[in-house]
């Protein structure tokens, strides 16, 4: 049998935040997160940060004008430089299609800002006295940081942020800026670059919270509200993915369908809310006897699905046959505490060549469940016939 990591195997680790522990946890999250976290970021902000890429290519061209008020000769030699700021578009194309890797923008984003400072200061050595009047013009890079490192983390933002803060003076060291008003420039950019610092942070927490939300929420509709197993919902878009990926990679699955035996006398003799108990208590006792990677699913009344990645029948047979023989010594707690059995029926089906879609694989786990029960119930079994109890 396989054991290759399906793409279930995350499900039972997502658990809802602990609500004790929410601030500090909610700072570790926003400087060390979660490259799970990272993903969603980038994703929610690609086409924001694509937006404003292309705007700043148009905008930092369009400038030209000013050079030109500010010196007409001197904005002769600036018209081309302005044009290269163009060559930002193709890459805000990328970024809207989805094109780069994460990890190509990671490197492309801060060297774009920084050629685009680089680029700028060239710009201003050209024109009359430029320095002096477009200082303030370094603040516009600043800005606009804020907005395009959104798609990247807070701690990788920050250090875009401090790194064009301080290239232009480094520049000067360097001698690569001779005409840069050195004091000036850092008595402009610093106090604003602690704020544009602190705005990162808050709109990055701001961010957080919100991601939070929607992982609870997203945890909530995916969840069966009386036991805790995944609900229907959840669990027929999973289990055709699954056989998908099992049909790809040439490995077995499995899948065992139960339902309790004759539940509704137990509701009309101890009523639903003990019904109720009888339900969770089944969802324990699958909890109790599957692997990490199983999926455990409540598709209907007191009927559940658990799907076994990389199970032969075989091995979902004797699965099956452990949670039915839990199943049949469990005495559930009661509120009347008088003794309560119960038995469950298992229809177990692995993925064959004929299964097209994943209702293939649930229709013919159906059908054995249908005939545990005509052949007496308290069974399981399996395509290959009845597994007798014992
Ligand atoms: P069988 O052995 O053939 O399965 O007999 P059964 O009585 O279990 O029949 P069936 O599976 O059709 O019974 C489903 C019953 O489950 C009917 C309904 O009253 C009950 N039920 C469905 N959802 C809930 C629930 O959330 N709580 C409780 N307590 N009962 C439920
Ligand atoms: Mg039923
Ligand atoms: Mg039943």
């Amino acid at each position: 049998m396989s054991h290759q990591k399906s793409s279930a195997t995350s499900d039972k680790a997502d658990s809802p935040p602990r609500e004790g522990d929410i601030p500090s946890r909610l700072v570790r999250t926003l400087f060390f997160p979660d490259a799970a976290f990272i993903e969603q970021k980038y994703k929610d902000h690609q086409r924001f940060a694509a937006i404003t890429l292309a705007i700043l290519a148009v905008y930092l061209t369009l400038l030209w004008g000013w050079d030109y008020f500010t010196d007409p000769i001197g904005a002769r030699v600036t018209f081309y430089m302005r044009l290269a700021y163009l060559l930002i578009l193709p890459s805000a194309i990328g970024i809207w299609i989805g094109t780069p890797s994460r990890r190509f923008l990671k490197v492309a984003i801060p060297l774009t800002m920084l050629l685009a400072e680089v680029l700028f200061v060239g710009i201003l050595h050209q024109l009359d006295n430029g320095m002096n009047v477009g200082l303030g013009g370094f603040m516009y890079v600043m800005v606009i940081l804020i907005l395009v490192t959104q798609m990247l983390s807070l701690r990788f933002a920050i250090v875009c942020t401090l790194s064009a803060a301080a290239l232009p003076q480094l520049m000067a060291a360097a001698g690569l800026a001779p005409l840069l008003p050195v004091a000036s420039y850092g008595r402009l950019i610093w106090p604003a670059t602690g704020l544009i610092i602190l705005i990162q942070v808050a709109i990055a927490f701001h961010y957080l919270q919100r991601y939070e939300l929607e992982q609870r929420l997203k945890l909530l509709s995916d969840t069966d509200e009386l036991t805790g197993v995944r609900n229907r919902r959840y669990f027929m878009p999973l289990l055709e993915r699954e056989l998908e990926r099992a049909k790809r990679f040439g490995q077995d699955l499995s899948l065992l369908m139960l339902d309790i035996d004759r539940f509704k006398r137990i509701n009309d003799a101890h009523g639903h809310p003990t019904g109720d108990l009888v339900i969770r208590r089944l969802a324990d006792l699958c909890r109790d006897a599957v692997r990490e990677i199983d999926v455990i699913a409540r598709v209907g009344g007191e009927e559940f699905c658990v799907l076994l990645p990389g199970a032969t029948v075989a091995h979902a047979v004797e699965v099956a046959e452990r949670i039915r023989a839990m199943v049949e010594t469990t005495d559930v707690e009661n509120p009347r505490a008088v003794p309560l059995g119960f038995t469950v029926s298992i229809g177990v089906a692995s993925l064959n060549a004929g299964d097209a879609t994943g209702y293939d694989l649930f229709g013919r786990a159906d059908t054995a469940l249908y005939a545990a029960k005509a052949a007496g119930r308290n069974c399981v079994i399996a395509q290959h016939g009845k597994v007798p109890a014992t």
